[in-house]
């Protein structure tokens, strides 16, 4: 009993640790910039660079019209858009407005641009939302609770404190091994259909990529342990924000002078 009181003690300890570094971004914009530029160009050394000319021409169209869009958010900022030929669909956007895609990711939407930008969309939101940023500073937060950690278990026994550090890693590997958040995953499916739309690509898109991914299998995973949450949430997520977005995609299509799809 008393040892589970202990516990459960440790438990809140670490829960507590949990709020404190979520919703703030503790490190400067620069820093993280700087060292996403040095990962971006180790990555194009070590990966291999698509030469589907069609593939980078679309990834830089679109990165063009949505950078512009989110310029307001992340004023100053050196864009970058690279295709990596790499099969699992994926794209990513760093700090300082490094942004990678995968083939795999075109190939999976088909070549559908609409579909490919709505995921950039998503993906430069990340950026913009300075989730990187809340999610390092929130790593921060736990590792000096585990220095806490330990300084409170030193009068424990053995068994304690290998309990309690294993209560301690399954936390933070469920709260922090997880790329981003699931708040972060929705704020980024929220701004970025609007910057897609705003950009004039269709943000129906991004529904129907999510059906593409789901039909691929892309949604085995657990909702609570995966990456990204479960995709049929995401899709009604995504269609509750869509009126909005649809409204100002037409716009964004008249301003063009272009005619909108159906
Ligand atoms: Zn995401």
């Amino acid at each position: 009993m008393k040892r589970l009181l202990f516990f459960r003690g440790v438990l809140l300890l670490v829960f507590s640790l949990f709020g404190t570094g979520c919703g703030t971004a503790m490190l400067s914009d620069e820093y993280l910039a700087n060292k996403a530029k040095g990962q971006f160009a180790q990555m194009k050394k070590a990966e291999k660079i698509s030469s589907n000319a069609s593939h980078k021409a679309m990834v830089n169209r679109i990165g063009k019209r949505i950078s512009g869009v989110a310029q307001v958010d992340l004023p100053g900022t050196e864009w970058e858009f690279v295709v990596f030929d790499k099969k699992n669909p994926n794209a990513f956007a760093m700090p300082g407005g490094k942004v990678g895609v995968h083939s795999g990711l075109i190939d999976l939407a088909k070549g559908d641009e609409d579909e490919v930008a709505a995921v950039i969309g998503h993906e430069i939101a990340h950026v913009a939302l300075r989730h990187s940023n809340k999610r390092m500073s929130q790593a921060i937060t736990i590792g000096l609770g585990g220095v806490i950690l330990d300084v409170a278990m030193r009068d424990k026994s053995d068994s304690d404190r290998m309990l309690a550090k294993g209560a301690y890693g399954v936390g933070t590997a469920v709260g922090l091994a997880l790329p981003y958040s699931r708040t972060h995953e929705r704020e980024a499916d929220h701004r970025g259909i609007l910057y897609a739309a705003m950009a004039g690509y269709d943000p129906r898109a991004a529904i129907s990529f999510w059906k593409k991914m789901q039909k691929a299998g892309g949604g085995k995973m657990p909702e609570f342990l995966s990456t990204h949450p479960d995709s049929g949430k995401r899709i009604e997520f995504l269609q509750s924000h869509m009126d909005h977005a649809l409204a100002l995609y037409r716009q964004t299509k008249a301003a063009r002078g272009e005619k909108p799809n159906p």
